[in-house]
């Protein structure tokens, strides 16, 4: 590893005590840093991973975050969830103590080349796309990131012939200031986050960091048909290069085909890798078929602009199952591909009035009181060759822990039809 020095004797406080605070907080305790983690919750989960922690004789404040402990520091590491305007931020900036994200400690010590993926949607289904040409072509590649498996809990066993597959995600971005890839890869830009993000302009920013530190010799790959990216993409100093959706391959094959080929891996290893590869779990994922309907589990899609792909990739009537923790857009941009191919929309949680007012106009919409009378609801009125898709364009927090608990949920109701 990279800069171990950097971090030696340093005291450093870990915000946030999930996955990546976590594994971060280990590694820098192995490296020799001062370590002490906070985290203002102080639930079961915490309180297991604190334990653990304790067990090493790194310091644990749970229940709140205390602005001496901040203050005493020299460094913050931020986790996905902790935002640059969150109190302990906030003390640290009185002082002039940097706080910076997991996705930068990963990048200061790692010796692999880094491909980093960013975008509104299809950041894990690329990342992990990514990962596999690279396997498939005899090279040692680390998937890793917002995708579940934190940066900093492999970062160790990486070598400089390596590769590293990394999903970063806006939250991450926010807080990197000198994280360089070799590769960047931004595959869209869309109204999303703008429940945590003030405006678009600061969603956008907080994306350009994952190339603004790039030189010459670096590459921004990027969607030619993306407007917006064409005119952020001014400020990369890295050589540009585009990839052009065709008509036999979807916007994610050929962006992982242009990394291909700046790797130097052959187009046909890259279409193997995609007619072998089954999807992932609560990405359009087919549950089961009852009595000729089909129903296909893609909780994942949180966004307005996911629930347009999935209807773009589904040839039949489809009867929705919609709505969730609202994030702020406007639910009316799916009409277009939407009306005409959706017949009913059924419409769950917090934001179903919204969404009831966005749509109602083209397309038939109920409202349902949980999973199991939207999975009901919508069975009754599907016909035969009819698909029941949940695709529910809001995040889960109002009645679920996270999308892949509200997957499991609808899968469950499904399968007890
Ligand atoms: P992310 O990690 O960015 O959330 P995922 O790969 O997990 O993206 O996919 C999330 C949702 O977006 C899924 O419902 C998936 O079917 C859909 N999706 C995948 N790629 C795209 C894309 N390029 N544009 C729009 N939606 C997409």
């Amino acid at each position: 590893m990279r800069n171990i020095e950097f971090f030696r004797d340093k005291r450093i406080t870990v915000v946030g005590l999930a996955s990546s605070g976590f594994s971060c907080a280990n590694l820098l305790h192995d490296l020799g840093s001062r370590v002490s983690v906070t985290d203002n919750k102080d639930d079961a989960p915490v309180r297991c991973l604190a334990k653990k922690l304790k067990d090493k004789n790194i310091f644990v404040e749970t229940g709140k975050h205390s602005k001496d402990l901040i203050q005493k520091s020299d460094l913050l590491v931020l986790s996905p969830g902790v935002t640059p305007v969150s109190q302990p931020v906030l003390w640290a900036k009185e002082k002039n103590i940097p706080a910076i994200s997991e996705i930068e400690v990963g990048w200061m010590l790692c010796d692999a080349s880094i491909i980093a993926v960013t975008g509104s949607n299809g950041k894990t289904t690329v990342t992990t796309l990514i990962g596999k040409i690279i396997e498939a072509s005899s090279r040692r590649v680390f998937v890793c990131g917002n995708i579940g498996t934190p940066f900093t809990s492999l970062v160790k066993k990486m070598r400089p012939e390596d590769f590293v597959s990394l999903e970063v995600s806006s939250f991450q971005l926010e807080s990197c200031y000198n994280f360089r890839p070799k590769i960047a890869l931004i595959l869209n830009f869309n109204r999303n986050h703008l429940d945590r993000h003030k405006d678009m302009r600061e969603y956008l920013e907080a994306k350009k960091r994952i190339f603004i530190n790039q030189g010459p010799s670096d590459y921004l790959v990027l969607n030619s048909k993306d407007k917006l990216l064409k005119k952020v993409s001014k400020s990369a100093l890295s050589e540009i290069v585009w990839y052009e959706p065709d008509g036999k391959l979807n916007p994610n094959q050929q962006a992982v085909i242009k990394v291909g080929e700046l790797l130097g891996i052959a187009r046909k290893t890259c279409l193997k890798v995609f007619s072998a590869f089954k999807g992932l779990a609560h990405r359009m994922e087919f549950v089961a078929k009852k009595k000729g309907v089909s129903f296909i589990n893609d909780s994942k899609a949180t966004t307005v602009e996911s629930c347009v792909w999935a209807l773009r990739n589904i040839n039949s009537d489809v009867v929705l199952i919609a709505g969730g923790k609202d994030k702020g857009v406007d639910y009316g941009l799916m009409l277009k591909e939407a009306a005409g191919k959706v017949r009913l929309a059924v419409l769950i949680g917090e934001a179903k009035d919204k969404i009831r007012r966005c749509i109602f106009k083209k397309i038939p919409v109920i409202e349902a009181s949980s999973m199991r009378d939207a999975v009901v609801k919508a069975f009754l009125n599907a016909n035969s060759g009819d698909y029941v898709l949940l695709s529910p364009m809001c995040s889960s927090f109002d009645m679920f822990d996270n999308y892949k608990q509200r997957g499991e949920v609808f899968k469950k109701e499904v399968l007890k039809l």
